[in-house]
C-alpha cells in the first residue's frame, strides 16, 4: 500500500515496532532472529531483513499493526546471507522481489549450508532464491527516500550496508553494531575486506546507524571509527597469531618451495 494513498497508522505503546522516521520502522528482533525494518515508499514498500522463518507470524503481526499484509511488501533486501536474517524470505518470495548481493545470492541460490547455516539453527526454513543479484553503489529509489548499497565484505562476503542519504540513516546489518562493535568473521568473511569496508563506511555522513541486532546507534560517526580502531587491532592480532603458529624456520620462500614440490608431485603421478 503506497504511503502516498492512505494515512499511516502508528504503533501502539509497548508495541516492538518503533518509527524512525515517517515511514521508517524497525520490527525488534525476536531472537535468534534479527531486526527488520519496513520502509514504507511513494509506491513501494520494502522490508529490510526477515529474521528467521519461525520470527515469520512475529513479522506478520507487525505488518498487520501497521495496516499492511505480506501481500503489500513489493521487495525484501537481503543484508547478507546468514540464517538469521533470511529465513523468513522465502514467505515473501511468491509476492515481493527479493534482492542480495550477488556474493550472498549466489550461496542463498546454491543452499551453501557451510555459509548461511540454515539447516543447523533453522531447520524450518523454505528453500528460495534472490530474484535481483545486488552490486555495490546499486539505487533503490522510492520516491520520498533512497537507498544505496554499499558492498562491506568482512563478517561474510556478501554483506552489504544500505544507506539512505535523506535521512542520513545506516542499516549496516551485522557489519557494525552499536559502540562500534563488530561481528565475528564468519566462513564467507575475512578481516582485510572488513577493514576496508569499515573504512568505506567512516568517510559517510550518518545521524542514526540501524543494525541488524542490539540498539540503534546515534553516535555512528564515533561508532564507525572505533570499529576500524577494533577491526585493525583485530588484523595486527591476527597476523601475530599467524607468525605464533608458523614454524620458526618456515618462511615465504619454503611457501613457494611447497608449491613446487606440490607441481612436482604432480608432475611425477602423470
Ligand atoms: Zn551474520
Amino acid at each position: 500500500m503506497p504511503l502516498s494513498k492512505k494515512k499511516q497508522p502508528t504503533a501502539g505503546s509497548g508495541s516492538k515496532i518503533a518509527e524512525l522516521r515517517t515511514g521508517i520502522y524497525k520490527f525488534s528482533g525476536e531472537k535468534p532472529g534479527s531486526h527488520v525494518y519496513l520502509i514504507r515508499g511513494w509506491d513501494k514498500n520494502v522490508l529490510i531483513d526477515t529474521g528467521i522463518s519461525s520470527n515469520f507470524h512475529y513479522l506478520v503481526e507487525c505488518l498487520k499493526q501497521l495496516g499492511l499484509k505480506v501481500g503489500d511488501i513489493d521487495l525484501v533486501v537481503l543484508t547478507h546471507e546468514h540464517f538469521d536474517h533470511i529465513g523468513a524470505a522465502a514467505f515473501f518470495f511468491k509476492t515481493a522481489v527479493i534482492a542480495a548481493h550477488r556474493l550472498a545470492a549466489n550461496k542463498i541460490e546454491l543452499q551453501d549450508e557451510f555459509v548461511t547455516m540454515t539447516r543447523y539453527h533453522d531447520a524450518g526454513s523454505k528453500p528460495f532464491y534472490a530474484h535481483v543479484w545486488l552490486e555495490d553503489d546499486a539505487i533503490i529509489a522510492l520516491g520520498n527516500y533512497e537507498l544505496r548499497v554499499i558492498h562491506t565484505p568482512g563478517h561474510t562476503s556478501g554483506c552489504i550496508c544500505l544507506y539512505e542519504h535523506n535521512e542520513k540513516l545506516l542499516f549496516s546489518g551485522d557489519t557494525v553494531f552499536a559502540n562500534g562493535t563488530l561481528s565475528d568473521i564468519a566462513t564467507s568473511g575475512n578481516i582485510s575486506d572488513y577493514v576496508n569496508s569499515l573504512q568505506r563506511l567512516s568517510t559517510l555522513r550518518i545521524v542514526e546507524m540501524c543494525p541488524g541486532h542490539g540498539q540503534i546507534s546515534s553516535t555512528p560517526e564515533q561508532d564507525m571509527k572505533q570499529a576500524v580502531v577494533y577491526a585493525r587491532t583485530l588484523m595486527e592480532d591476527s597476523k601475530m597469531l599467524f607468525e605464533a603458529i608458523t614454524p620458526k624456520d618456515s618462511s615465504i620462500p619454503s611457501l613457494g618451495a611447497s608449491v613446487r614440490s606440490k607441481t612436482k608431485s604432480e608432475e611425477a603421478g602423470k
